[in-house]
């Protein structure tokens, strides 16, 4: 078991000096005698002055050449990848995900840096002809300016990294305000960017919390760009600040993921499907399944298998060996898994298993039965690890109540059916579908968002198309 022996110091990042001295501090949610970090807190006059910092630094990083700003992400990433085990160990301590989910996100990290480092060679446009005799037409991708990103505490090395890289390759300096309570993983990625050789005022870290730090960065008048990913309650008082002074947005926000089980699936399979999808990061992804809906023929089997599952995943202590599902990230996060407990408990759903604190932040993996689709337990986001069984009649109705949400981020479907599985796939009103796969977990090459509460909808992150949101189409007419 390791420990942070002294607390990291967060400081912000600005024009690339770290500043700032220690107004606050975050515990280990495992070990809440364990300080993990000491934290400098920012308010306006920091955002004030990253602003400026980013804003000086655009034009020489815009005229950097593409491979060459591509080249430092690549470099990041080696340095990232020499630092992986620390950064895991801190990332687990910081948030509470186990020591293997905490490194598999420390080296999606260092993928992710690695793609876009090669998308340094592939940013283009297009030629297109002209109407007018010799002239041509080129079109060419040109970076926003300053963009800010903001993002929330349950991916915080991925989540950061998906925003930054592509922002920065395209030619973008940034501002970055990581959530408060995880700023560690953040502060270990600027260390390697800024080691790896960008300039300085590039990348600004502020750090603080969202309603003073965030809130300046969104009303600044000098910020092009906002993406950020969290609440959509959040998201969508960005959205309206931002948008009114024309800035563009990118919201990726929360979920209510269903998992569709057809009778003629395995249980048992349908079962460690919903469990990974469920249970996996303390069901605290904005992906995690938390409906699955199923037909009469397979239900009993389907929780009888569920609950086997279940003594696989109880909760404990992140970097323990063996320990599938870390602590609830906060205290008010576990406030909120346990008055949904008694919300689904007073709606008439049936506690089936788990539903209380083992110790500590520990919350046992939970089901419910005999859920309505209208109850709140089966429409509002828990983030947490809590699934709602509901029975339905078939798939036309599996697939009714799959889209009876607010939200539509990923929905998947457990069936060896192929025709119920490309139905699902065609109906199903979310971005993401996973056909016996859980609901959780996407490749970094693929384009990434949901529809309705869960994203803005415009632009998708992830992929070679995330570098769109980051840059504007230019004509360029050639008259030869
Ligand atoms: P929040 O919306 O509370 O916070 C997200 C970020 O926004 C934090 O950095 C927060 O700061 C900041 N923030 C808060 N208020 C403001 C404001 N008024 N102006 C600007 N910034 C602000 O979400 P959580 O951190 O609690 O994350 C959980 C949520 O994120 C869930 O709903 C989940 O579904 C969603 N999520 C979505 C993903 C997706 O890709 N769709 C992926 C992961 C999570 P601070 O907290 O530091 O004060």
């Amino acid at each position: 078991m390791s420990a942070v022996a002294t607390p990291v110091v967060v400081k912000h990042l600005i024009d690339g000096e770290w500043t700032g001295d220690p107004e606050a501090e975050r515990r280990n949610p495992a070990r809440q005698d364990e300080v993990v970090a000491e934290l400098a807190v920012g308010g306006a006059s920091h955002v004030d002055a990253a602003v400026s910092a980013a804003a000086q630094a655009f034009p020489g990083w815009r005229k950097t050449p593409a491979p060459a700003r591509g080249a430092i992400l690549m470099r990041a990433a080696e340095l990232l990848e020499q630092r992986k085990g620390e950064a895991a160990v801190l990332l687990c301590s910081e948030e509470g995900k186990t020591l293997a989910e905490a490194t598999g996100e420390v080296t999606r990290a260092t993928d992710i840096l690695r793609f876009f480092g090669g998308e340094g060679w592939r940013i283009k446009g297009d030629a297109l002809p002209s109407a007018v005799p010799s002239t041509e037409i080129i079109t060419r991708k040109e970076p926003l300016g300053v963009v800010a990103l903001i993002t929330p505490w349950n991916f915080p090395i991925a989540i950061p990294t998906w925003k930054l890289a592509p922002a920065l390759v395209a030619g973008n300096s940034v501002v970055m305000k990581p959530a408060a309570i995880t700023p560690v993983s953040v502060q270990v990625l600027a260390e390697c960017l800024q080691e790896a050789g960008l300039p300085p005022g590039v990348l600004n870290v502020v750090n603080g919390s969202g309603s003073v730090v965030g809130e300046a960065l969104v009303r600044d008048e000098r910020v092009a760009a906002i993406s950020f990913t969290g609440s959509s309650e959040v998201g969508l008082e960005i959205n309206r600040i931002g948008s009114a002074r024309l800035a563009r947005v990118q919201l990726e926000m929360g979920g209510k993921n269903a998992l569709v089980v057809l009778g003629d699936a395995d249980p048992k399979v349908a079962a460690t499907v919903a469990a990974m999808g469920g249970w996996a990061l303390t069901g605290q992804a904005c992906t995690a399944t938390s409906r699955v809906i199923c037909t009469p023929d397979i239900h009993d089997s389907l929780v009888t298998a569920l609950s086997d599952e279940a003594g696989g995943w109880q909760p404990g202590d992140g970097q323990d060996d063996g320990v599938k599902m870390g602590p609830v990230v906060s205290e008010s996060q576990l406030r909120t898994d346990l008055e949904y407990i008694d919300t689904g408990k007073s709606e008439g759903a049936e506690l089936v298993i788990g539903g209380a604190v083992a110790s500590n932040h520990l919350f046992q993996p939970t089901v419910f039965t005999g859920v309505g689709p209208g109850m709140r337990i089966a429409t509002e986001e828990i983030f947490g690890p809590v699934i709602s069984v509901i029975e339905v009649a078939d798939v036309d109705e599996a697939i009714a109540v799959t889209n009876d949400s607010a939200y539509g981020l990923s929905g998947g479907i457990v069936t060896n059916d192929l025709r119920s599985a490309m139905r699902f796939a065609d109906e199903a009103e979310v971005g993401v579908v996973k056909i016996n796969r859980p609901t959780t977990g996407v490749d970094l090459n693929a384009p990434f968002g949901g529809v309705k509460l869960s994203s803005s909808g415009t632009f998708r992150e992830q992929g070679s198309v995330a570098v769109d949101f980051y840059t504007r189409l230019k004509s360029i007419y050639i008259g030869t």
